[in-house]
C-alpha cells in the first residue's frame, strides 16, 4: 500500500518538472513513513508537509525534490543543512553526495532525529544540536548549504563557510506568506550572485537553541 503510494509521489514529482533521475531515486529510497508521526502515516506519501511537533512540520515532497535537484550535488561533496527537523531533507541528501551535516535547534527534535537517522542507518548523515545561524566551523568549508527555514538574510558567517564553488539554497522573506526559493552561486569574480526560483511557505529561522529540560 505505502509502496504504491510511492511510486505515485515519484510520478507525480517527475511531472511537476523534477527531471534528475538520481534525485528521484534518492528519494524513492527513503522511507518517508518513517520520519512521520504513527498517526500520519497512512500519509506519508501525500504530496504535503506533515506536523512532526514542536510547531515544526517535515517538508513538503515536491519541495524536498526541487530544492535538491537545485543544489546539483555531485558525489564527493559535503553539504550542511540548517534545520534538521525529522531528518527527511538529510536523508534525501544522503544518497547523492559524500556527507551531510545538519543541525537542528531543538534539542529533543536533535535527540529523536538521531536516533532514527542511525536505526534507519543513514551513516553519512552527522547531526547536533546547536543554532545553525553560526554555521559549523569544524566541518568547513561545505560545497552545499541548504537552510529549510525561512530568513531575511542569509548571515555571512554562513557564505565565509562555503567552498569556492559553492552553491547555497535557502527560503527568503520577512513573512509566512511571502517566501521564495532563492539559490545563491559564485560568480566568474567570485562574489555572489542571486536567483529566486519559487514561491514557498517554510516555517521561520530563529536563533539560539531549546533546551526543554530548562524551558519547562
Ligand atoms: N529539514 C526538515 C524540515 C525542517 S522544518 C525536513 O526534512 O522535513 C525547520 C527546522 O528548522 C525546525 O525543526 C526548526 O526547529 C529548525 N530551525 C529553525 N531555526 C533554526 C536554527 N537557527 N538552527 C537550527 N535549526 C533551526
Amino acid at each position: 500500500m505505502l509502496e504504491a503510494n510511492k511510486v505515485r509521489l515519484v510520478m507525480e514529482l517527475r511531472q511537476q518538472g523534477i527531471t534528475d533521475q538520481r534525485v528521484l531515486s534518492a528519494i524513492e529510497r527513503v522511507p518517508r513513513e518513517a520520519f512521520v508521526p504513527e498517526a500520519f502515516h497512512d500519509q506519508a506519501y501525500e504530496n504535503t508537509a506533515l506536523p512532526i511537533g514542536h510547531g515544526q512540520t517535515i517538508s513538503q515532497p515536491s519541495v524536498v525534490a526541487f530544492m535538491t535537484e537545485a543544489l546539483s550535488i555531485g558525489p564527493r561533496m559535503k553539504v550542511l543543512e540548517v534545520g534538521t527537523g525529522c531528518g527527511y531533507q538529510a536523508a534525501v541528501l544522503s544518497g547523492l553526495c559524500l556527507r551531510v551535516y545538519s543541525i537542528e535547534r531543538f534539542q529533543e527534535l536533535f535527540r529523536s532525529t538521531q536516533k532514527r537517522l542511525s536505526e534507519l542507518r543513514f551513516n553519512n548523515i552527522t547531526i547536533k544540536w546547536g543554532d545553525g545561524l553560526q554555521g559549523w566551523f569544524e566541518q568547513a568549508p561545505f560545497d552545499r548549504l541548504i537552510l529549510t527555514a525561512a530568513i531575511k538574510e542569509i548571515p555571512k558567517i554562513l557564505f565565509d563557510q562555503m567552498a569556492d564553488n559553492g552553491i547555497v539554497i535557502a527560503p527568503l522573506g520577512k513573512r509566512a506568506d511571502d517566501q521564495w526559493l532563492v539559490k545563491f552561486f559564485r560568480r566568474n569574480n567570485g562574489e555572489w550572485g542571486q536567483e529566486s526560483l519559487l514561491p514557498v511557505r517554510f516555517v521561520p529561522m530563529l536563533s539560539g537553541i531549546v533546551d526543554e529540560n530548562v524551558d519547562s
